[in-house]
Order: C-alpha cells, then structure tokens, then sequence
C-alpha cells in the first residue's frame, strides 16, 4: 500500500510576514523559535523588548499542553480519560476548555465535530500511520461508540462510556494558538506572529503597523499557494484532504477528516475549509466541522451563526470566500472565486 503522510503540515500555510529581515529598532526586535510538538513543526516569532521571554515561555506553555493533551502519553488527561473504563476523571482546565469549544461547536455542526471518533481513526491506522482501509463490518460495529452526546461533563469532571475514547487532534492546535498568544500579551508583546504546522496566528500588526500577510495553500498542488489574505490579529487555520492521507489498494486518496455518520473520509465536496476568527481553538474546531459538512452546509453554517470568515475549496476547484474575507484575498494563480453573501442570494 502507497501512501504518503505530509507530517509537518508545514506547507498548509506559509508566512510571508519578512520576518526573516534584520529588526531595525530595538523596539522592534524579532525574536523566533522553531520546535517540533504536537506531531508537527511550529515557529513562534514574536517583536519587542519581551519578545525572547515571551517565545521561552511560550515554548514550555506548548510542551506542557502536548503531555496534556497527548492520547499516547499515559500520564495525560486524554489518557486517563481513554482508560477510566467508565470512571470519572479530573481533568485540567486546559482540557475542559478545549471539551466545552468541542461541544459548542460539536452541537452548531449538528455532530460533524466529533471528537470521540479516536476508535475509528484507530481502525484506519491515522493513529499510527500503519494505514489500511477497515472492513465496513468493524466501521458499524465501531461507530455506535462515536457520539459525543455520551461525554459527560460535569465542571472538570469528565465521564466517559467504558470503550468511549476521545482524540482533540481537531482542536488542540488552535487552543495552543490561544494560549501562546495570552503569554504574548501577558509579556507585553503586541506584534507576533506563529504557526503550528500550518494554522497561523497573529497578534496586533505587523510592526510597523500593516496587516499580516498569511498563505493560504493549494489543496491541488500544496507545495504551491492558492493565495494570500491580509489579516490583523486573528486565528487562519486550515483543515485540507491533502495534509494527511494515504493511497489504498484501489487507487484511492483515503484522508484523516472522517464523517462521524459513515465513518469514512469526509467527501461532502470540499477539499480544504480556512476559517478565519478571533478564536483559535474555535476556528479550529470549525475548520474540521465544515470540512465534514461540505459545501452547502458549510455555508448554511456560516449564515447561521456567523463569528468568522471561511475560504472553502471544492472539489471541483471552486473557490468561494465568505464576503468578510472576500477583499483581503490575493489569489497566486488563476481560480474561480465566488464571494458568499449573508443572505441567500448572496
Ligand atoms: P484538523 O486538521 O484540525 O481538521 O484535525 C484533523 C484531526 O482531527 C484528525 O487527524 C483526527 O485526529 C481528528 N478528526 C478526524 N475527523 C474528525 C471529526 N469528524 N471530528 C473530530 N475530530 C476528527
Ligand atoms: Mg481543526
């Protein structure tokens, strides 16, 4: 079986922000680390006076919450949760903040978000990169455990049914982004920029005060750019079909978003959802959310609630941005765009 696994994520967004020039004030010095956590490769950089205490801090913030919120680790909340055999278990705040934006947005994509599928992913391999593609038997016999209406959540108490187990692969990059950004501001740093294997997130401005440029990557050739959009303090988190997947025996491109219904990779149209918020644990969420809900409802989802911006590509090469967005995109390459209104006709 070939597959191949884009591991590093680290071509699904690209930072054009010249942040790579000599600082020219010391006001202005840049200051930026490169680590690998969470299974993928993330840049901090951050300017200013406290731009080196605040990136430290952030480093060992982000190594804290991979032992946390780990599913391997077996001293993490996710593992005690995953082996409670029907216990309740204590977690940390970290954890029942990132379960509480997994309900909320679990229950605004009518269960497309569905973080107790681990059992599911575990069958196709996504959990271990030995890929195959499970009998349809195991899929229904696995399923039923799949339903975030059996989490229990009761404060920091969580409680989980015996073979219920949960994965916040999902969300936990985007919460990451949310709490790299508070040590930021809590050193005083007021421009600064990260990526966390491709999700991007930006504080204040550049700083001299011009919005950050972030790439957005191609879903059909993503060594390559769709386009850029120009963003100041916000979270631009991808999720695409072509950061991680394999190729089965039948010549098809099985990928990690599954449908909680089927149990299969989401195939709802869509090829890659940027979704663009203030909240990076909430875009975060989204961004796997509308993937699963594909094209329609993905834009059903957005009119209904708004709160953020969405770029959606489909699979047909379409590009459509909602109408927040619209003008702040820089396409690389000829495409077929269509701006998104809130109103029906739009
Ligand atoms: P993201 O890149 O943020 O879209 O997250 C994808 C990851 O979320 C996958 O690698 C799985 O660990 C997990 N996942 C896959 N499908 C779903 C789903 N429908 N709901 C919640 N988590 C999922
Ligand atoms: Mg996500």
């Amino acid at each position: 079986m070939k597959f191949r696994h884009f591991a590093a994520a680290l071509l699904s967004a690209v930072l054009l922000t010249g942040c790579g020039e000599p600082a020219q004030d010391q006001s202005d010095a840049l200051f930026a680390a490169d680590l690998f956590a969470m299974d993928t490769y993330m840049n901090l950089k951050a300017y200013g006076k406290n731009a080196e205490a605040a990136v430290r801090e952030a480093e060992a913030r982000i190594t804290a919450l991979e032992h946390t919120l780990s599913v391997t680790d077996s001293g993490s909340d996710l593992y005690a949760l995953n082996h409670a055999a029907g216990g309740a278990v204590t977690v940390s705040d970290d954890t029942r903040n990132i379960l509480d934006t997994a309900a909320k947005i679990g229950q605004e994509s009518g269960g497309a978000l569905c973080i107790s599928l681990y059992p599911v992913l575990r069958a196709w391999g996504f959990t271990t990169g030995e890929y195959h593609v499970p009998a349809d038997s195991t899929l229904a016999e696995l399923l039923p455990l799949c339903d975030d209406s059996l989490i229990v959540r009761n404060g920091n108490t969580v409680t989980l049914p015996p073979e219920t187990e949960i994965d916040l692969g999902a969300v936990a990059k985007g919460y990451t982004g949310d709490a790299v950004m508070e040590i930021y501001q809590q050193h005083g740093v007021t421009s600064g920029i990260i990526s966390l294997g491709g999700n991007v997130q930006a504080l204040g401005t550049k700083p001299d005060g011009s919005a950050w440029t972030v790439g957005v990557t191609d879903p059909f050739a993503p060594e390559q750019l769709l386009g850029t959009i120009a963003v100041t303090e916000k979270a631009v988190i991808t999720s695409g079909n072509y950061e991680r997947y394999f190729t089965g025996d039948d010549g098809q491109r099985y990928w990690h978003i599954l449908d909680p219904e089927t149990g299969k990779p989401a195939g709802n149209g869509l090829v890659s959802v940027t979704v663009i918020g203030d909240c990076g644990a909430e875009c975060d969420a989204l961004s796997t959310a509308l993937f699963v809900e594909g094209t329609e409802e993905a834009v059903a989802h957005w009119r209904r609630t708004g709160g953020f911006e969405m770029i959606l590509v489909t699979a047909d090469g379409e590009v459509l941005l909602t109408d927040g967005i619209a003008s702040g995109f820089q396409p690389k390459r000829d495409v077929q765009s269509r701006v998104i209104g809130h109103d029906e006709a739009g």
